[in-house]
């Protein structure tokens, strides 16, 4: 566990957060939290959630298939944009 604002592992802990040990950085005193909430999904999830966006099928449909609809929306909100930047996806 690192700080995800200047990555150095010097840190102390503070107490704890919604459950959560919350620790403060030794060297730029940012405050952060273990295990944070926002967890990133693996690629494969990512891409299966991308195919069936691509192929049509609605946020509703693709919910029923994921454990958080907030963030599959967010995720594909993601996509979304990607897609009409242009990008190209490695998959
Ligand atoms: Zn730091």
């Amino acid at each position: 566990m690192q700080c995800p604002k200047c990555q150095s592992s010097h840190k102390k802990k503070n107490g704890f957060r919604r459950g959560k040990q919350s620790y403060k950085c030794k060297d730029c005193g940012y405050q952060f939290v273990e295990n944070p909430i926002s967890r990133k999904y693996p690629p494969e999830v990512k891409q299966i959630c991308l195919k069936m966006y691509l192929n049509g099928l609605g946020f509703r449909a693709i919910s029923k298939r994921s454990a958080s609809r907030r963030a599959l929306i967010r995720l594909l909100n993601r996509f979304g944009r990607l897609l009409s930047a242009g990008r190209v996806f490695g998959m």
